[in-house]
Order: C-alpha cells, then structure tokens, then sequence
C-alpha cells in the first residue's frame, strides 16, 4: 500500500436500513444507521488497507454531521477538508431491498449540506498535496456544489495529480437521463482513471451489451484507465496498449453496499506510488486482483463501512 495521500471529494451521508429485511420503508419498524457515501467509503477503503486518505465534503452542523466526522476520524483519514454548514442538514437516505426484490430509497436532500458546498471553502492546500485525486459526488448536478467539484478537479490537475473518477450515477436524483448523461461525459475527459458499473455502462453508451466495442466507445485520448465492475463476474479493464478481464474471487455474498468503493481504494492505494502499473500489464492485473478481493469481501458483511477489508483480509483470500 502507498504512501502518498489520496484525497476523496464528495458525499457522506446516512443510510437508514430497516431493522427487519424485506419490507418496504413504509412498513418498517425501525432503522439501523449505517454511514456510506461513496467518496467517503473510498477514502475510508484506503485508509483501512494502511494508505493515506483524506476527506473532502460538507456536513451539516447537526447531530449527524458529527456523528459522521467522528466516522472519518476514527478511521485514521484526514478530516481537514470537511466544512459544516451552519444552514441545511446533513444528507440522510433511506434505502430497503423490499420482498418484491425491488430497491427503494428516498434522500433527504433539499438541499443537504453536501450539495453546498462552495468553491471557496475547499481546501486548495489540501487538493494540491494529493497524488490521487478522486471524485465522483452524486451532488454534481446542483450549485454551488458542481462548481466546487469543478474547482477542485481543475487544482488538482494542475498540481499534477492523477485524477479518478467514479460517476455513481444515481438516476432517480437527476432531473432526467439525458441531461445524467450529458453532465456526466463533460468531465469524463478530465479523469485520467475512470471506474463504471456495468450499468453506468450500458446508461452512458446507449447500447445494451457490455462488449469491448461498448466499453471502448466512451475511451478519450486523455484516459489512462477505464475499468468496468461486474459484480460477481469480476472487472475488466482497457488501456491504450492492453485490455482483459480479471474474474471474481467466490464468497458468501450477503450485501453488495460498497464493493464499488472497496474496489476503488484499493487499486488508488496500490498505484499512488508507482503509476508506471498502469502501463504494466501483468502487474496491473495483480492489483486488480487484490482489489477484486477487497470487493468480494466487502460483499461478504453487513454494510459499507465496517466491511471494508485490511490488507491482511485481502491477501488472506487472495492466497486461500
Ligand atoms: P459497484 O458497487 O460499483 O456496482 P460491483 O458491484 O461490480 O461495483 O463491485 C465491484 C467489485 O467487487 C467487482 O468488480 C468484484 O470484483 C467485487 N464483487 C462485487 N460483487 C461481488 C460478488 N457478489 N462476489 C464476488 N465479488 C464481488
């Protein structure tokens, strides 16, 4: 794991869980709170494997605000980039797998403190020292929070670090398809690694197989890295040079919350040091290996957060 720092832009926010499995939000009797966030679960994600992480979001000035900083704190990443607005509230989602299969959710969020956050408050000291800058909020769509994300996209570059990004497409959350997939594809060119779903694939291209064909249709001249997640069919990824696919490691699945982001941090951690893996076809594919492991075992427990494996958890299934 590496040693330079690698800085998370985004959300953090609450997900409420039903106490009680296959009942609609409605029905349910009582909650479990389980702090996720995308940006934040990488950063997280990075820290647990030994890296350095750091932070950057807005939390509302509230009980759950702290509550969350406490999170990031306690989890040995840097929590000078949070803000707290002394405003709206701290973003809060409600989220159940209901009998019928289907996921529901519904956000607090009108506006929540995540979508405020200013250019101006960010820490542009904090942005400058980061090998690895990542993004990815779902809060890109709205003011002054798309600005920010823009701002600190546009300082980092110029530092020369390498930029990640992580749509994290949330359909529901836009004002419509297209415009998820216009705003979208106008940063994709900035990022030099870029992580999709198999979903965001297939939403971003238009096309509904997940070939290489489709996969390559959204490459742009600047990207270094384009990976496509499969769940548990593994991930596969494309270069200028090279591309294949790395497959899955079996376990027993119990909650995919958060595999995405265990995933992400743990290829950042392995190449914030040496960026050369990316040029390196068999020592890319071991770090894909190692973070296709830490995605299975984010799989394997309860949660975002608290599943996030250590380096030793992972090299524990890598070499079973
Ligand atoms: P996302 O959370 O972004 O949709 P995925 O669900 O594809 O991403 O998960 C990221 C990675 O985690 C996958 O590429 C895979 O290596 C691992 N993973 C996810 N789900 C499973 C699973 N059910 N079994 C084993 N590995 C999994």
């Amino acid at each position: 794991t590496g040693s330079g720092l690698i800085v998370s832009f985004g959300e953090m926010l609450i997900d409420f869980v039903p106490t009680v499995s296959g009942v609609s939000l409605a029905e349910a009797p009582g909650f479990l709170k389980a702090p996720g966030g995308a940006p934040a679960n990488v950063a997280i994600a990075v820290a647990r494997l030994g890296g350095k992480a750091a932070f950057i979001g807005k939390l509302g000035d509230d009980e759950f605000g702290q509550m969350l900083a406490g999170i990031v704190k306690e989890n040995g990443v840097r929590g000078d980039g949070i803000t707290f607005d002394q405003g709206a509230r701290t973003a809060l989602a409600f989220v159940t797998l209901r009998a019928d299969g289907e996921r529901e959710f519904m956000f607090y969020r009108n506006p929540s403190a995540d979508m405020l956050l200013k250019p101006e408050e960010l820490n542009l000291e904090l942005i400058r020292s980061a090998k690895v800058f990542h993004y990815g909020s779902i809060s890109l769509i709205v003011e002054p929070c798309r600005s920010a994300h823009l701002k600190a996209m546009e300082v980092a570059k110029d530092a020369g670090s390498l930029l990640s990004y992580d749509p994290n497409l949330r359909l529901p959350l836009w004002p419509s398809p297209e415009e998820a997939r216009e705003q979208i594809l106008s940063i994709w060119e900035k990022a030099d690694v870029i992580k999709v779903s198999d979903e965001e694939l297939v939403f971003l291209t238009g096309r509904n197989t997940i070939d290489d064909a489709t996969a390559l249709s959204l490459w742009h001249p600047n990207l270094k890295l384009l990976l496509v997640t499969l769940g548990e069919h593994g991930s596969k990824y494309y270069t200028k040079n090279f591309h294949g696919s790395v497959d899955a490691f079996h376990v027993n699945t119990v909650d995919t919350t958060g595999a995405g982001d265990s995933f992400v941090g743990a290829l950042l951690s392995k190449i914030v040091d040496d960026q050369s893996i990316l040029d390196d076809e068999p020592r890319l594919r071991q770090v894909l290996k190692f973070a296709n492991a830490c995605g299975a075992i984010t799989t394997a427990k309860k949660g975002a957060i608290p599943a996030l494996p250590t380096e030793t958890e992972a090299l524990s299934l890598i070499n079973e």
